[in-house]
């Protein structure tokens, strides 16, 4: 009180800096140093070739150091791109470093290939999720955009606001935050989930035949009319779910957004809320959906729950109350299980023509529109685009996931294939595309020096190329297969091959 407060030019509140400007220079100076060292750090443990596996790297950035640059961007992704670019040029480098990727690749390449969102739609979309969360948790944020708005403010900072306006999002701030079970008796739900170990390893062309049988034998003393199936389904962006039972049949759609876990819980839900109408007894819910079974199994404490599990657990109080026993029990899809099948229709009837089934919606279902909203925006910019064509040609889809997720493949290996993607290795041909060799016509003087000419026509490499040849027809595989459609294939065993043709050259790739 009484205290005069010192005007300055910078300031730090809860660590973003920021300046009397508002160009966010001073924050972006401040993060450039902080994760220099951690950079450092990244480049100690990997050599081009060598060191740690490409996905530890990429993950390792992403907990590091993305987490410190993105940290504060609700504030500073506004900033003028002479700064931004700062930043992204940090998880280039990141990259770069991961992949084993050469100076001269493409940067939107490098973050396709990691499987990596460019760091402008990262900080869009937290941004979103942020303003969506205000919407219930933190309405003063939104109050001051709408007062924004009055002054009619059209800066780039208003941008996300105009945009989130336009997204018609309206959660409900009705949801319970917290579930809890305790008050309902451990005798009136059962979770069933031994479908799961009855049903291990059998095989695939097997399970149509076999698995039913199973079931049906497993619950053969139950009475039909006591038996629910459910199921929620997606089609073409529209979710709905189904229900069936001797007696009844149900179909809904559900308001987007929606998620078909969502449907799952709420087919689960409406399930329940027929039987609570039912005489005391003990009834059956048959669910393929493992994560509502393990969501309502361990709702204790879940945060942020849907409002279906809300209601569920209202529900199983209602039906503790009046003695009536309640079985989840979980089913494998697909397996021809009748009951299973017919909830399946029934929800995809839903999802396409069903009525809309009422309900408030959790700000962080939200999120899977934001979630959409950026993979969208990020594959417009890589369809788009006019560099890294080569790669896009191999890689059109972008994603969350890098290139070699799920293939057993070294670090070599994935650099090697990751500079064949990129389109930039150190061949001839390309070493004159970047200005730093000479002709690019390959020694044998009878074609570029690049990975296509190398591989499948220079004759200095007839010899290895004979030994390819025979490994791929030991395979029963066609051999001159252009490089790029190889690769386009993620064809595990091919690229194999051809990478060891490489070693066997001593290609410097
Ligand atoms: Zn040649």
């Amino acid at each position: 009180m009484g205290k005069t407060i010192s005007q300055v030019l910078v300031h730090k509140y809860l660590g973003v800096w920021f300046d009397s400007k508002g160009t966010w220079g001073c924050h972006v100076r401040y993060l450039m140093k902080k994760c220099q060292q951690r950079v450092n750090f990244l480049r100690t443990i990997t050599g081009q070739w060598w060191g740690a596996h490409p996905g530890d790297l990429i993950r390792l950035y992403q907990t590091t150091i993305l987490s410190v640059i993105e940290y504060g961007c609700f504030c500073f992704r506004s900033a003028a791109n002479t700064h931004l670019i700062k930043l992204e040029r940090i998880q280039y480098r990141c990259l770069r470093i991961a992949l084993g990727c050469m100076q001269s690749t493409h940067t939107m390449s490098l973050e396709v290939l990691a499987g990596v969102l460019p760091l402008k739609n990262r900080f869009w979309s937290l941004s979103s999720r942020i303003l969506i969360k205000c919407e219930v948790l933190n309405r003063p944020v939104i109050e001051n955009f709408e007062r924004l708005i009055e002054l009619h403010s059209q800066t780039r900072f208003m941008t996300l606001y105009f945009n989130h306006m336009s997204q018609n999002i309206n959660p409900s701030s009705n949801i319970p935050n917290r579930v809890d079970l305790s008050n309902t008796s451990d005798s009136t739900v059962f979770f069933d989930t031994s479908m799961i170990e009855e049903t291990r390893g059998i095989p695939d062309h097997l399970r149509v035949q076999q698995i039913p049988k199973i079931f049906s034998n497993k619950y053969r003393n139950i009475n039909c009319d006591n038996m629910y199936y459910t199921d929620g389904s997606l089609l073409d962006g529209s979710t709905g779910f189904g229900i069936f039972n001797n007696n009844l049949t149900v179909s809904h759609k559900l308001d987007n957004p929606a998620s078909v876990y969502v449907a799952e819980l709420a087919a689960i839900q409406y399930t329940l809320g027929i039987i609570e109408k039912m005489p005391t007894d003990h009834y059956f819910i048959f669910t393929d959906s493992l994560s509502s079974i393990e969501a309502l199994r361990s709702m204790k404490d879940v945060k942020h729950s849907p409002y279906f599990l809300g209601k569920i657990r209202e529900h199983l109080s209602a039906l503790s109350e009046k003695s009536t026993q309640i079985t989840l029990a979980w089913v494998p899809s697909h397996c021809s299980i009748p009951g299973n099948e017919k909830a399946d229709s029934l929800a995809k009837v839903g999802a396409t023509n069903g009525d809309i089934y009422e309900r408030p919606i959790a700000f962080n279902e939200f999120f899977a529109l934001v979630r959409q909203n950026t993979i969208i925006s990020w594959q417009n910019a890589w369809t788009r685009g006019e560099l890294g064509r080569w790669l896009h040609s191999i890689i059109p889809k972008v994603s969350t996931n890098p290139w070699f997720k799920g293939l057993d493949v070294g670090r070599d290996f994935i650099c090697v294939m990751s500079r064949l993607m990129s389109n930039h290795y150190r061949f001839d041909a390309l070493l004159r595309r970047v200005g730093l060799g000479e002709s690019g016509i390959c020694a044998c003087g009878e074609g570029y020096h690049d990975i296509e000419h190398v591989v499948w026509s220079c004759p200095v490499h007839r010899d290895a190329r004979s030994k390819l040849i025979a490994s791929l027809q030991a395979e029963g595989r066609q051999p001159a297969v252009p490089v790029r459609d190889v690769l386009a294939s993620r064809d595990l065993s091919y690229m194999s091959l051809i990478y060891v043709f490489l070693k066997s050259i001593h290609a410097p790739v």
